[in-house]
């Protein structure tokens, strides 16, 4: 139902370009009248200054175990040291053990691919594969990292892929493993996948093997639909994927798991750019428009993402990286832009 009252949602800005493109996407969503208050969470760079190892603190976790919901800017993650990954600590912390990553080509920006009809969300796994981060020197010289997929893990990510295929009405998933080669563990989620999928007679079910599904999603990307893959090969295949349809400034994405869901851009903190307020918020924009429909607040969404629709087809006050005329206009100005817009009709 349509929620009346506001609806609390922790928002961490993070780092780099993350707090201008956090307060542009506040921006936005306050002119549309969104039913949403944030409460403003601490994580990243600052909370690893502090001396928090684990990336996020104790009320940032609070927050979210109280709201259930979250916007997140990007985290800086220490490169080859010991500190944890903030984002690994967030997904872990509240088991949000699927990515879904909507892959959909958008009204001006064009790509090679533009106007071949992509439309396909990327369902990753989020919490297990060889991102358990378990690593240890086999002998000096040998370096070993343990792949680990459960059971438990396979079933529940193929029912989430299968669950937004039918929320959509889409019509086809497709699993995509390295079974061929490790049949035990890239072979249990292509079992899984064959055991539960006949509980959705609705759907077709596919298996293909993920280095061809990285080439098919480049020569004939508009055959997918739902794709679901253990946590590495998502990692990778999602990014390919936002490459086809405009890139890393206008993909978006969701964490889930059973007691909270975490929207984000996929993008990182772009050092390079950060501060400057040229980034494009785009992409956490569209993530936000995501956490929109899941508490929801369907009619802002909709009004939101027209406006956003009609702002990237004209072509005005675009961003640098998504700018046709290769002049980008700054943030700020690609947010009015994205307000004035709001109740135009076409
Ligand atoms: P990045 O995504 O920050 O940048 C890659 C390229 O894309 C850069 O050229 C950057 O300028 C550009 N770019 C990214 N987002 C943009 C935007 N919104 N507008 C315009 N241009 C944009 O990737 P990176 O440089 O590999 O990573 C930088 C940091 O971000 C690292 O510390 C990394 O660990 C972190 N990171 C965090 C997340 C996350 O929090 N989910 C994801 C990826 C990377």
């Amino acid at each position: 139902a349509t929620p009346r009252a506001k609806v609390k949602v922790t928002a961490i800005p993070g780092d780099g370009i993350g707090p201008e493109v956090m307060r542009a996407t506040q921006t936005v969503l306050a002119a549309a009248g969104a039913l949403v208050e944030w409460e403003e969470a601490l994580a990243g760079a600052e909370a690893f200054k502090r001396g928090i190892a684990a990336g996020a603190t104790k009320e940032t976790l609070d927050s979210i175990a109280r709201n259930g919901v979250a916007l997140k800017g990007p985290l800086e993650t220490p490169v080859g040291f010991g500190d944890k990954s903030a984002n690994v600590t967030l997904r872990k912390t509240f088991e949000m053990y699927g990515n879904i990553r909507p892959v959909r080509e958008l009204p001006g920006i064009r790509t090679p691919f533009s106007g071949r009809g992509i439309d396909f969300v990327v369902v990753r796994e989020n919490v297990e594969d060889v991102y358990a981060g378990i690593e240890h020197m086999q002998t000096p010289g040998v370096a070993q990292c343990l792949k680990i997929i459960t059971e438990v893990g396979c079933e529940r990510i193929v029912r989430l892929a299968a669950a937004v295929a039918e929320a959509e009405g889409r019509k086809k998933v497709t699993v995509a493993t390295k079974a061929n080669i490790m049949k035990l563990t890239e072979g249990m989620l292509k079992r899984s996948a064959e055991q539960v999928m006949p509980d959705y007679p609705g759907l077709q079910h596919e298996h293909m093997i993920v280095d061809n599904c990285a080439h098919q999603m480049v020569i004939r990307p508009e055959q997918f639909d739902v794709t679901v893959m253990t946590n590495m090969n998502g990692d990778i295949l999602s990014d390919l994927a936002a490459g086809l349809v405009g890139g890393l400034g206008v993909a978006p994405s969701a964490n889930l798991g059973d007691e909270a869901a975490m929207f984000e851009a996929v993008h990182g903190s772009a050092p390079q750019i950060a501060g400057k307020g040229v980034a494009n918020p785009t992409a956490l924009l569209l993530s936000s428009l995501m956490m929109l429909r899941h508490i929801g607040d369907f009619a802002t969404a909709r009004r939101i993402e027209h406006a956003l629709y009609v702002t990237l087809e004209e072509g005005r006050d675009l961003t640098g990286d998504i700018a046709r005329d290769g002049e980008g206009a700054r943030t700020a100005a690609f947010v009015d832009r994205i307000i004035a817009n709001l109740d135009r009709e076409s």
